[in-house]
C-alpha cells in the first residue's frame, strides 16, 4: 500500500520507519478492500464491512454466557481469576474496539454500528456487574482460596476484580443494591452531559459587551457567543472581557455539577465509605486520601516561592509592554508567556522544525527502543480492509528475537471529522490465551498533525514532538506488559501509575543526548546545532512553576469536591471553589469567575485528577536514577522493564513504585521531586531571560 520508494526499502532490509512517516501515500478508492479479499477491520474478517458489529457482539455476548456457567458449575476445573479473565476479554475485545471506532472511524455507518454494539455489550457488563451468584463465587475464592493452585498475581487479579464488582454494590441488600445501581446511572448521565457542556460558548446580551469589542464575538440570535479567551490579543481589556465571559457563573452548568458531586457522596455512604474520594483512591500509588491530601499541600507550600518568581517576571514582561501595568491578572499569563517566547525564541524555534521531520522522530523512537528493551519497531503492510484510513500506519513490535510481542497502528495526520485529541487506544490487550499462545496486544495512537506535502515531510513543533513520545510511551507500557490477565494489560492500571511510561519519554526528548541523534534535517540529513537543539529544550519549560500551581489547584479543587464536605455546608459550589482557590492559586478566588464550571475532567478523573502529578513527579525519579547518567542504558532499560512495565497492573502500583524507586513511598518525597524538577527547567531557561 506504500509508494514504490517504500518497497525499495524494504527489500533492503532497512530498519528505518523515515520513508514510511515522512511520504504520505495517496488515497486509494479501493483502500477498503470491498472485494473478496478483504481481511476486515484490524483483521477481524467479520468487520470486513459494518453490518459486521452485529455478528462480532453477538459472538462476544455467546463467549460470556459460556463462560459464566462454567464460573459457576461445582464441577469447575480452572482457575477463577482465568474464567473471568476470558470472560472479561471476550465482552472487552468489542467494546474497546467499539470505543475506538466510535470515534475514530470515518464512515458514518461504522461509527453508527460501533456506538450499538458498544451499548450492547455494556448491558451485558451491567448485567454482570449485579450478578449475585457470580460474585459469591469470586469472593469465596479470593477468602478462602481457590481449588487449584494460585499465584500471588491470580490472588492480586482476582482481588480487582472483586473490587469492580463491588463498585456497584453486588454485595450489599437488594433494595442498597438497586440504589447504587441507578446512582450509578445517573451519574454517567449527568456527568456526561455536563462534560459536553464545559466548553460550550457563554451566550450574553450584546449590551453587556462594550460597543467597541461587539464586533469581535460572534452573534448568536440577539446575544453575543463567547468562544474562547482571545489568549493572543494585545488588547489587554478585550482579554479581561473574554475571559471574564467565559468563566461566568452558570446557573445550568451549575445544577449539573451540583447533582453529580452530591449524586457521587450519596453512592459512596451507600457502598460504605466516608466520601466519593475513599471510594475512587484504592490501589494507586497512595493508598488513602490523607495522602494524596498531604502530597498537594506540601507541593503548594513548596511551589509558592517558585511560582512568585514566575508572576514577577510576568511582571516585568507586561511591564515592558505597557509601564503603567502594576498586576499581573488570570487572563494575562497565556498572552504574556507567548508573547515572551515569540520575541525571545520565534526564530529559532522555526528553525529548529526542519530537524524535527516525523519519519527522525520515529526512528529516534525506535533507537531508543531498541537500546533500552532489545524491541524494535517495523513497518508492516496492512492487508486490505484491515485499515479504517489510508493515512493509517501499521506498526508491528518485535523482540530481539523476531518474535512478534504486539501492533500500533499510527493514525497520526488530520482530516476533516477527526477529534482533535491525542489519545492511546487499546484495542486489545495482551493476555494468556487456554489454548496456551499469547494473545498479542493491539493499541492505536490517535494524533493531530498535519499532513506532508509533495515537497515538505510533516515538520513537528516541540510540543508535537512530546506528544508523539508521550504517546508511544503509552504503546510500549501496552506492548511490553506480557501479563497473563488482560485485565491488567499494560495501562489498564492505577491512574496515577498509567502516565509514568509517557511522561518518562518526555524526560528522554529534554536531553540533549537523546535528541542529537535523531534530530536531522529533513533534506540534507544535517544534525541540529547545538545552539538550536538548546534553545528547543529550553523552549518547553517555560513559567513551569506557575502552570504547575495551576494544575495542583484543580488536583485540589477535585479532592474537595469528593472529600467528606463536598459542598462546605452550602447549597452551591462557589464556596468549596473559593477556598480553594485562595488557599492553592496566586490569583485568588473572584465571585465573577467560575473556573469549577468548565472543568471537565471532575467527571472522568472524580478525585483522581491528582494523578498526573504524582506520575510526572515517579518518573521524575526513575529518570534521575536510572537514565540521566547514560539514556541509552540496556542495564537500567531492564530493571524499568521488568520492575515497572511488566507488571501493567498486575501488581499493587505502591510496590512496583517502591521497588522501581528503593525508597518509599510518601508525599514529601515526591513532592520534592516535582520541586527538584522546576528548579532544574528553571536553570536551563535563565540563559534567555
Ligand atoms: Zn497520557
Amino acid at each position: 500500500m506504500r509508494q514504490p520508494f517504500g518497497n525499495l526499502v524494504r527489500r533492503c532490509f532497512c530498519t528505518s520507519l523515515k520513508p514510511y512517516f515522512n511520504e504520505i501515500a495517496p488515497a486509494k478508492p479501493s483502500f477498503f478492500g470491498d472485494g473478496w479479499d478483504n481481511k476486515g477491520l484490524f483483521g477481524i474478517e467479520e468487520l470486513a464491512d459494518a453490518s459486521g458489529f452485529m455478528e462480532f457482539s453477538e459472538g462476544a455476548k455467546a463467549k460470556s454466557y459460556e463462560l459464566l456457567y462454567e464460573a459457576l458449575s461445582k464441577n469447575r476445573t480452572r482457575k477463577m481469576v482465568e474464567i473471568f479473565d476470558e470472560m472479561s476479554n471476550s465482552l472487552c475485545k468489542v467494546a474497546d474496539l467499539a470505543e475506538f471506532v466510535r470515534i475514530g472511524h470515518p464512515d458514518p455507518l461504522f461509527r453508527k454500528n460501533a456506538t450499538d454494539a458498544s451499548i450492547k455489550i455494556s448491558r451485558e457488563v451491567e448485567k454482570l456487574n449485579v450478578h449475585r451468584e457470580l460474585y459469591d463465587c469470586l469472593k469465596k475464592v479470593v477468602d478462602n482460596g481457590d481449588v487449584v493452585p494460585t499465584t500471588d498475581v491470580d490472588k492480586e487479579v482476582a482481588r480487582l476484580f472483586l473490587h469492580d464488582f463491588e463498585q456497584s454494590g453486588v454485595h450489599l441488600n437488594d433494595q442498597d443494591r438497586d440504589k447504587v445501581v441507578q446512582l450509578n446511572d445517573f451519574i454517567l448521565h449527568i456527568g456526561g452531559y455536563f462534560v459536553s457542556r464545559v466548553s460550550e460558548p457563554t451566550l450574553v446580551p450584546k449590551e453587556e459587551v462594550p460597543k467597541k469589542y461587539q464586533d469581535k464575538f460572534p452573534v448568536d440570535g440577539y446575544n453575543l457567543s463567547i468562544r474562547g479567551l482571545f489568549t493572543s490579543s494585545s488588547d489587554e481589556d478585550l482579554r479581561e472581557i473574554a475571559f471574564k465571559l467565559f468563566y461566568k457563573p452558570d446557573e445550568h452548568r451549575e445544577k449539573l455539577l451540583l447533582q453529580m458531586l452530591t449524586a457521587r457522596f450519596a453512592l459512596a455512604n451507600l457502598c460504605g465509605f466516608p466520601s466519593f474520594g475513599e471510594r475512587a483512591i484504592r490501589g494507586g500509588i497512595f493508598e488513602s486520601v490523607a495522602q494524596v491530601n498531604s502530597f498537594l499541600e506540601t507541593l503548594s507550600d513548596s511551589l509558592k516561592p517558585l511560582a512568585a518568581n514566575d508572576y514577577n517576571l510576568m511582571l516585568s514582561i507586561k511591564k515592558k509592554l505597557d509601564p503603567s501595568a502594576s498586576e499581573v491578572k488570570p487572563w494575562d499569563p497565556q498572552y504574556l508567556i507567548e508573547n515572551f517566547k515569540y520575541s525571545r525564541l520565534s526564530s529559532a524555534l522555526q528553525e529548529t522544525l526542519s530537524y524535527f521531520s516525523l519519519g527522525v522522530c520515529m526512528d529516534g523512537l525506535n533507537h531508543i527502543f531498541k537500546s533500552l528493551f532489545n524491541i524494535h519497531l517495523e513497518y508492516c503492510a496492512p492487508r486490505a480492509g484491515e485499515l479504517w484510513h489510508p493515512d493509517v500506519i501499521k506498526l508491528n513490535v518485535y523482540d530481539e528475537h523476531k518474535q512478534e510481542l504486539g501492533s500500533i497502528y499510527c493514525d497520526f495526520f488530520e482530516r476533516d471529522g477527526k477529534p482533535h485529541q491525542d489519545c492511546h487506544f487499546t484495542i486489545r490487550g495482551g493476555c494468556q490465551l487456554s489454548d496456551g499462545n499469547y494473545q498479542n496486544p493491539i493499541v492505536v495512537l490517535v494524533l493531530s498533525l498535519p499532513k506532508s506535502n509533495s515537497f515538505i515531510p510533516t515538520l513537528l513543533s516541540p510540543h508535537m514532538v512530546d506528544n508523539l513520545f508521550h504517546e508511544m510511551g503509552h504503546a510500549v507500557h501496552s506492548i511490553l506488559a506480557r501479563t497473563p490477565f488482560q485485565h491488567t494489560t499494560g495501562t489498564r492500571c492505577s491512574t496515577d501509575l498509567a502516565e509514568v511510561p509517557s511522561i518518562l519519554m518526555e524526560y528522554f526528548i529534554q536531553d540533549p543526548r537523546v535528541v542529537s541523534t535523531f534530530a536531522k534535517h529533513y533534506a540534507n540529513d544535517q544534525p541540529i546545532p547545538d545552539n538550536l537543539l538548546s534553545t528547543w529544550i529550553a523552549s518547553k519549560k517555560f513559567f513551569n512553576a506557575s502552570e504547575t500551581q495551576l494544575q495542583l489547584f484543580y488536583a485540589a479543587l477535585d479532592q474537595a469536591y469528593h472529600g467528606r464536605d463536598p459542598l462546605l455546608g452550602s447549597n452551591s459550589t462557589n464556596a468549596q471553589a473559593m477556598k480553594v482557590c485562595e488557599k492553592y492559586y496566586q490569583f485568588g478566588y473572584s465571585p465573577d469567575i467560575a473556573w469549577q464550571l468548565r472543568f471537565g475532567h471532575l467527571v472522568g478523573y472524580g478525585a483522581k485528577y491528582y494523578s498526573y502529578l504524582i506520575s510526572r513527579s515517579v518518573s521524575r525519579l526513575i529518570w534521575t536514577k536510572y537514565f540521566s547518567a547514560d539514556p541509552f542504558s540496556k542495564e537500567a532499560g531492564h530493571i524499568y522493564q521488568t520492575r515497572v512495565l511488566a507488571h501493567g497492573g498486575g501488581k499493587p502500583a505502591a510496590d512496583i513504585v517502591e521497588d522501581i524507586l528503593e525508597h518509599p513511598v510518601d508525599p514529601n518525597y515526591l513532592s520534592q521531586s516535582i520541586i527538584d524538577d522546576i528548579v532544574e527547567c528553571n536553570q536551563r531557561c535563565k540563559q534567555f531571560l
